[in-house]
């Protein structure tokens, strides 16, 4: 067996460096391009992507450049690999039992009435993977050689590669319950079948010459799935001994990213594997080691989540900690993959230099674990130059203006800042807003039509004087409000044209931040977004929504809704500085806001929403750590709004439907009116409303935004009908499940229009 590398990383970016993989994929879907020159597309990105790795410092040859890649999801790619497709799709396998790319993008996307698989948040960060379905009726067989076929591919071009696979016990500990499965039914029931089809894999892996194989188990940190951490240890526990067993396989190395292993650990360090991979960012430096039997322990000491150059020193300091514990065999690596971040920060040719410096993204963690894999292998002194730069650089970032801004930190709080009046005395001084029973509202944008978004790329490139942007953007408030008067909806709002993106919009006009041009970062499937870096102290320069809602108001008898972004949501979609607490930092952004509030209560907007759809999206994975997460979130919140006057409605809005997970939280937001997604679960959220006791406004969506589907009026009324059923009418509002931006305008005029008409409906009998 060969040695596992002394430096590497568990994942490597996949949508490639301008997104060639979004554009070819989107292409494919869109029939202009056929699978051969999809193919093709993929195979060149694979090959430029382990020629970059090599040219950075991983070897060629030593299984350190990670096989990584993914179409689409490494979830699905695993499911896909083990033949674990639900019912509705087996008719897309070939004759041979395999699943194609073609039938791979059916499964992720749907077809007809035949749904998707779910898609949800992939452990803490904001990636987004496809949820397995599971039952007894899945018939595990390898169905993909498409990981064998590229270690073979690499082998071809002179690299030995590690591949990837998302594991078996993660694999399952992620699926829910298929349909056909009985009530109560456990995927992690599935194991002992799904092993098969992994030592199969293995078996030929090894034969297509990998040394190799990275199997993730990132379930075994979590203590946010259904299963629990006795039975996860158990699980790994028997998949490891039957995978560990096998004669013909690579060596093991088993990643247990984004959190701290803990009592897991004795159970992966007993395992007949090679090689275990622990997350040394958000976890600590164990307080002993197992007996590890001459197993590599890989130390994932270079942040995979965020893009901050970091501790260098530090973070050799940590590997040196685990020699010091007794482990004989320690190995450099990335806490993460590295997939949660841009490619190359030597791209923004347009940022602050000084602030370039303090950046890492992938291309220089990769640089900076080939240092620390240097330094492990001949001593400290061999890489002093690295690790004195990279400490001069955080030294630097420390003392920049602007990181620390005396200002700000002024601002002092008091406990006070963070309440409102009573909600009784609120209700009552807002009667005077004069709402119906009912109220019909949207969350906030209308659809981003194209001339939208080619005025905005024109106003960009400087090509378009802001005199013509801003009357263009007078025009689509006019229009967006004229529509919403003609349609009869009760509190309009002014359909956030101006933003690109509604943290990127804040992040612009807020000091401390800095907006990328290349920070492409995958959210899922073929979508990524490019989070902004939050590196210093946060502040408003000049009012950021006002002229906009002011605008709006003037258009109309009717109340406008004021739309910011929450100072969780803004943080959770943004690099953050790792310098500081992130309360302290949400306090800052929240101070902001405060700020915009003030202001558009000051040009008469009367009902102001706040947006958090991240809220749930940050809770730690450690139950020991979601209460103060909790704490501080929702702290953060009502410093933003408590100094909204009693009359001024203050909204939020949740973009899931998991309200039971954060009740807790939701309530102690505090907002006047809360909008929640409801219309795909059929309104089951409401009655979690109900039995909570929740007692606040409520706008259960009617309008399932995802789909280009137009609700019918029979349908939407159904829906109002369970709500009324439920909840106290005064209780209500009548809202889509989440923003319009990403529909056309036919398909939202149809789907609003019957929302009036049905709320017309349900008013008329209650
Ligand atoms: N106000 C935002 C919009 O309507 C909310 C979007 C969101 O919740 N993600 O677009
Ligand atoms: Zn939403």
């Amino acid at each position: 067996m060969t040695a596992f590398p002394a430096g590497t990383i568990l994942g490597y970016p996949r949508i490639g460096r301008r997104r060639e993989l979004k554009k070819a994929v989107e292409a494919f879907w869109a029939g202009r391009i056929d699978e051969q020159s999809l193919r093709a597309t993929a195979a060149e990105l694979r090959a430029a992507n382990r020629e970059r790795l090599a040219e950075l410092g991983l070897g060629r040859e030593d299984s350190a450049i990670p096989e990584s890649f993914s179409y689409y999801d490494q979830v699905l790619d695993a499911a896909v690999t083990v033949g674990a497709i639900p019912t509705r799709f087996e008719h897309l396998r070939e004759q041979d039992g395999t699943i194609g790319l073609p039938a791979y993008f059916t499964v992720a996307r749907g077809e007809g009435d035949r749904a998707p698989l779910e898609m949800t948040k992939w452990f803490d960060s904001n990636y987004h993977y496809l949820v397995p379905e599971i039952g007894p009726e899945t018939a595990f067989s390898l169905s993909s050689d498409r990981l064998v076929r590229e270690v073979a591919e690499a082998a071809d071009a002179g690299f030995r590669t590690r591949p990837v696979i998302v594991g078996p016990v993660t694999l399952l500990a992620l699926a829910k319950a298929s349909d056909d499965a009985p009530e109560g039914f456990d995927p992690l029931s599935r194991l002992d079948d799904v092993l098969a089809v992994y030592a199969e894999l293995l078996a030929k892996l090894k034969a297509a010459g990998a040394e190799w194989v990275q199997l993730d188990e990132p379930a075994l940190v979590s203590e946010s799935l259904p299963a629990s951490t006795a039975q996860l240890a158990d699980a790994a526990q028997r998949a490891l001994a039957v995978l560990g067993g096998a004669v013909q396989r690579p060596a093991i190395f088993v990643a247990a990213p984004y959190a701290e292993l803990g009592d897991v650990l004795p159970v992966l360090a007993a395992a007949p594997i090679e090689a275990i991979g622990i997350d040394l960012v958000r976890g600590g430096i164990p307080a002993s080691l197992p007996e590890l039997n001459g197993k590599t322990v890989v130390g994932g000491v270079i942040d995979g989540h965020n893009i901050w150059r970091g501790d260098l020193d530090g973070a050799l300091g940590k590997l040196e900690a685990l020699r010091a514990l007794g482990a004989e065999s320690v190995s450099a690596s990335t806490s993460t993959s590295l997939l949660h971040v841009p490619h190359d920060v030597q791209e923004e040719t347009k940022l602050d230099r000084r602030l370039v410096s303090w950046l890492a993204f992938a291309d220089q963690k990769v640089g900076q674990i080939v240092t620390l894999a240097q330094g492990l292998a001949e001593g400290r002194q061999a890489v002093a130059a690295e690790l004195d730069a990279a400490s001069a650089a955080l030294a630097d970032r420390h003392d920049a203006p602007g990181v620390l801004d005396g200002s700000v930190r002024a601002r002092a709080l008091a406990e006070g800042d963070f309440s409102r009046v009573s909600y009784e005395e609120r209700k009552s001084a807002q009667e005077a807003l004069n709402l119906p029973a009912l109220p019909l509202t949207t969350i906030g944008s209308f659809p981003q039509t194209a001339d939208i978004r080619r005025a905005r790329a024109q106003f960009g490139r400087g090509e378009v004087p802001q005199d013509d942007y801003e009357a263009f953007l007078r025009s689509e408030i006019d229009r967006v409000v004229a529509l919403q008067e003609e349609l009869g909806l009760d509190v309009l709002v002014h359909g956030e044209a101006e933003r690109n993106d509604m943290v990127q919009y804040f992040a612009e006009h807020l000091d401390g931040f800095a907006v990328t041009e290349h920070g492409w970062v995958q959210s899922y499937g073929s979508r990524a977004t490019r989070p902004s870096i939050l590196w210093g102290d946060v502040s408003r320069p000049a009012p950021i929504t006002v002229s906009w809602a002011a605008y709006a108001q003037s258009l109309s008898a009717k109340h406008v809704k004021g739309m910011l972004t929450g100072p969780v949501t803004i943080l959770a979609w943004s690099f953050v500085r790792d310098d500081q607490p992130l309360a302290e930092t949400a306090n800052q952004v929240a101070l902001a806001l405060r700020d915009e509030i003030a202001d558009l209560e000051q040009a008469g907007i009367e009902i102001i929403q706040v947006d958090e759809p991240a809220l749930r999206e940050l809770l730690p994975l450690k139950k020991a750590d979601q209460a103060a997460y909790l704490d501080w979130s929702v702290r953060s919140f009502r410093l933003a709004t408590g100094g909204a006057a009693a009359g001024t409605q203050v909204h939020t809005h949740l973009c899931y439907s998991e309200f039971g997970v954060v009740i807790d939280a939701i309530r102690a937001l505090d907002a006047d009116v809360t909008s929640i997604e409801a219309a795909r679960s059929r309104m089951e959220v409401v009655a979690d409303v109900a039995r909570s006791g929740f007692d606040h406004g409520v706008g259960p969506g009617v309008y399932d935004i995802h789909s280009p589907r137009v609700p019918s009026v029979d349908e939407i009324e159904q829906l109002l009908r369970r709500a009324v059923d439920e909840l106290p009418l005064q209780q209500l509002w009548v809202n889509p499940d989440c923003g319009l931006k990403t529909r056309g305008y036919d398909e939202t005029v149809a789907s609003l229009h019957n929302i009036v008409e049905a709320t017309h409906r349900v008013r008329e009998d209650v």
